[in-house]
């Protein structure tokens, strides 16, 4: 029985966190807790968890510690907490896989599928400063593409806004063309009075989803918007729990749901949301993972899941400083694109070897993210 006797955390650019857990035998799994931006937040909960639960323990009962983590410290859940538990839980599967000499899908239960269709975040906080990005994307082969679609809006805003909305999505369907699936987010920035109109505009562009159509706080009003349209709602990458995603899912109003590997608890709590989904005939498209450790994470779940749509993939994320993210901080060559879809690492455990050189390196440089302000003509903040 393996023993977990030691971690280290690195904090990188842009706003990536790295964790290194190192067993009695001298096994080492790697997580990726955090894209978010509360990098800092969730290392200083890493180290609590770790020293709490974790250091001294099996390695191999992923389980046990996944309840010991959530339901252990009394009060539980939230992006903070479920980020922390995420980067344990998928050391964790790296150490298992690795031990057992073994993917991390194979403890899943095996492939569901030989390959991930993937799709690709464009860009854009309006949907037309991403066209020329949509036409490279789609002519390297991608056969789903996301955009923003929305900047600042009011509460209740003018029907200028919502055509403006609206055609900066038709010029992006023009440029796609209709043999590509084309999701739009809205980030949560539209109010729940302006998503009926919202999405009644983008009805004839036929989007694969609209993503947040509603800031997640008010996803209780999602089945009512859906009875007002006819395209497909997706959210998640702001919902933190399985029990929370079982909630949503009885609720209904959601075609596709949105876990992200680094905040919804993990490979664990990925794999728990994805049962969720399939038994309500939900797709799922797990939400982009920053870096190349949660990104392999994300496509070991989503290979083996009953109902995955597309995984978002980030191949080409640099860092702020002009630098690669996956290719600068892997060594090997890990991730493979062909076709419109991913290819599956099939080392043991993750399958990805992380560059603990360059990782070092740059933990050294700041981080330097700070989360932008947006504020209405009024001086009131808007939503981001
Ligand atoms: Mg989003």
């Amino acid at each position: 029985m393996p023993t977990i006797t030691g971690y280290e955390l690195f904090a990188v650019p842009p706003r990536l966190l790295y964790l290194r857990v190192e067993t009695d035998e001298g096994l080492v799994g790697w997580g990726e807790p955090t894209g978010g931006g509360h990098s800092s937040i969730v290392r200083t909960a890493i180290e609590a968890l770790m020293e709490n639960f974790v250091v001294g323990e099996d390695a191999l009962a992923i389980e046990d510690l996944w309840q010991q983590l959530y339901y252990g410290g009394f009060f539980h859940g939230g992006p903070i907490l479920m980020s922390a538990i995420s980067g344990i839980d998928q050391a964790l599967y790296d150490l298992k896989g690795k031990h057992y000499d073994l993917p991390v899908y194979e403890l899943l239960g095996g492939k569901a599928r030989d390959r991930l269709r993937v799709s690709q975040f464009i860009g854009g906080d309006q949907a037309l400063d991403a066209t020329d990005i949509a036409a490279d994307v789609v002519e390297a082969g991608v056969t789903a593409v996301k955009a923003n679609a929305a900047s600042r809006i009011r509460s209740i805003d003018t029907p200028a806004k919502v055509a403006a909305i609206a055609d900066d999505l038709a010029a992006l369907r023009a440029t796609v063309g209709d043999d590509v699936d084309l999701a739009v987010d809205l980030h949560g920035r539209v109010s729940r009075s302006m998503a009926p109109r919202v999405c009644e505009a983008l009805e004839p562009l036929d989007p694969a989803f609209v993503e947040e159509p509603i800031h997640p706080e008010y996803n209780d009003y999602l089945p009512e918007l859906r009875r007002q349209t006819s395209v497909p709602l997706a959210t998640g990458e702001r919902v933190y729990t399985p029990n929370a995603f079982r909630r949503m899912l009885e609720r209904g109003g959601v075609d596709v749901v949105q876990p992200s590997v680094s905040r919804a608890g993990g490979i664990t709590g990925l794999d728990k949301i994805g049962q969720l989904a399939a038994a309500h005939d939900t797709s799922l498209a797990p939400h982009s993972p920053t870096g190349p450790v949660a990104y392999a994470a994300s496509l070991h779940v989503g290979v083996a899941a009953p109902q995955t749509l597309f995984q978002q993939q980030p191949l080409d994320a640099l860092d702020g400083h002009g630098r690669n993210i996956f290719d600068d901080l892997t060594l090997g060559d890990p991730f493979t694109f062909d076709d419109g879809f991913a290819g599956i690492p099939d080392g043991p455990g993750l399958g990805v070897e992380v560059d603990e050189g360059e990782l070092r390196e740059r933990s050294q440089t700041d981080a330097g993210f700070r989360f932008p302000v947006w504020r209405h003509e009024d001086g009131s903040v808007a939503r981001w």
